[in-house]
């Protein structure tokens, strides 16, 4: 292939990788991003007191140590080792373990259990046996209408702004509920964080002879005549003028504030019918330093629909009617030469870091081995 002059539309993780990979393989690249920094949602600053926050809500890295995406991005940092750990704050003021795990049924039902086998008894006493075809349904199958009504229902309800009988079942079905201790939020064999942050990381992907990278520069078709070929990481929608209607997405505000004592772990997760739905402690994360004054910043989430937050789409609400839209944008995409869409609102599709890195490692291969590429996942 000879050398190509390629447009990455969006700094985040999928465009980096599709920049990075695209430079070493001797293509002239220029990144485009319509906000000011790099990083897309992952960005993080460091604060007036010296404290790490990620200004899209925290992006905690875990995958497989061996994995490509794991080596690949070891090549720009050294990491941080963090197991991330969350805790539900119940109603008369304590915190138990989240995902539920063995302590936690010990604090919701106040009993003392010797094995996993009887925390398994407990369960099973609780669970509602039945064929979950909705996410509500698996709380049920999961975990019964008591535990259901304490962890899930409530900080579902929130976070979607539908009922979890609404949801897929494949939506309830990623929390997992654990007979043993581990308090663990994930259980990957490689759980670490950026030693110098995850901008510092971006920067150092960025930093290549071929790659150039424009900041607060918005995406138009105007860009078009100049490329070669264009990776577009934003919403597929919006690229067609949302020609057949908008995809659906929710989207989280921010509220920061300060506070005396450390919470009993980085992120507490609230189960009550209020509005926010956790609480992040930043300096808890060992990639951040931590203030001299004895406060601490903390930030609370009050999720959202995209529309009620400057259309930031932060999580694809997939569901028969949104995915069946989505077809309909695909089909539009096909028809687009040398355009390819990319990352989480290219393909209306949740994707943790790891994976979004693998995926477009996997593109951008096909793409230098000259591979027809599909338009949209
Ligand atoms: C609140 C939240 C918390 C998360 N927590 C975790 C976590 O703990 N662990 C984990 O592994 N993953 C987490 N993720 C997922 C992680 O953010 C994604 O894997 C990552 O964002 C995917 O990168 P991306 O490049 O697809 O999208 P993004 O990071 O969103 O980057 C897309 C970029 O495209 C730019 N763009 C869009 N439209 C245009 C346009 N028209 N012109 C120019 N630029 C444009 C945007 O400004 C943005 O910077 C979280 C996601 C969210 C929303």
């Amino acid at each position: 292939m000879t050398n190509l002059r390629v447009l990455v539309v969006g700094a985040g993780f999928a465009g980096a990788v599709i920049a990075r990979e695209c430079a070493e393989a001797g293509h002239a690249v220029h990144v485009i991003d319509r906000r000011p920094h790099i990083g897309g949602n992952a960005h993080d600053t460091v604060n007036s007191h010296g404290e790490r926050i990620h200004i899209y809500g925290p992006h905690l890295l875990h995958g497989e140590r061996d994995s490509v995406a794991i080596r690949w991005l070891s090549r720009f940092t050294d990491w941080v080792p963090y197991e991330h750990r969350v805790r539900a704050l119940l109603a008369d003021g304590r915190t138990t373990p989240l995902p539920v795990n063995r302590t936690t049924l010990e604090d919701v039902f106040g009993v003392a259990l010797e094995s996993e086998e009887e925390a398994k008894a407990l369960l099973a006493s609780q669970a509602t046996p039945l064929q979950p075809t909705n996410t509500d349904e698996v709380f049920l199958s999961n975990v019964g209408p008591r535990l259901a009504d304490l962890f899930f229902r409530p900080y579902t309800r929130k976070m979607w702004g539908v009922c979890p009988t609404e949801l897929e079942a494949a939506v309830g079905a990623r929390l997992p509920v654990r007979s043993n201790r581990d308090d663990r939020y994930f259980t990957d064999s490689f759980q670490a964080m950026p030693k110098d942050g995850f901008t510092a990381l971006f920067a150092r992907i960025f930093d290549h002879p071929a790659i150039e990278v424009t900041l607060g520069e918005a995406y138009g078709e105007e860009h078009d005549r100049h490329y070669d070929h264009v990776f577009l990481s934003l919403p597929i929608d919006e690229y067609f003028r949302f020609r057949h209607g908008r995809l659906p997405y929710r989207s989280i505000r921010f509220e920061s504030d300060q506070m005396p004592v450390d919470q009993a772990a980085t992120v507490i997760n609230y189960t009550d019918t209020g509005v926010y739905t956790r609480c992040t402690q930043w300096d808890l994360i060992p990639n951040s330093g931590r203030r001299t004054d004895g406060q601490h910043t903390i930030t609370r989430e009050i999720p959202c629909d995209a529309s009620e937050n400057n259309n930031e789409c932060y999580y694809p609400v997939r569901n028969r009617q949104s995915l069946a839209l989505y077809d309909r944008y695909r089909t539009l995409a096909a028809a687009e030469p040398n355009k390819t869409f990319i990352g989480r609102c290219g393909l209306f599709r949740y994707i943790d870091m790891v994976p979004c890195v693998t995926i477009h490692l996997q593109l951008a291969a096909r793409f230098l081995a000259g591979e027809p590429l599909p338009r949209a996942a």
